[in-house]
């Protein structure tokens, strides 16, 4: 893989935050790790349900422990 450009689309900010991340090696590798950390918290469903304005519409509601 090589990466041209990376950016982060925050879902969960108000404004659909688009993240740049610089392409050095050193960010590059934080990056990595940051996803691997992601990944990891996702697949031992080590997550906090964030609630917020889109909980009304969520399909999502019954599963992720807001209720
Ligand atoms: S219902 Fe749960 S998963 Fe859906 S937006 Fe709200 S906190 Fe997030």
């Amino acid at each position: 893989m090589n990466p041209v450009r990376l950016t982060i689309h925050d879902l969960d900010s108000d404004d659909g935050a688009a993240i740049p991340v610089e392409t050095d090696e050193r960010e590059l590798d934080l990056f990595k790790e940051q996803i691997c950390r992601w990944i990891y918290g996702i697949k031992n469903q080590g997550f906090e349900p964030k609630t917020g304005h889109l909980c009304g519409t969520c399909d999502f509601t019954k599963l992720c422990g807001s209720e």
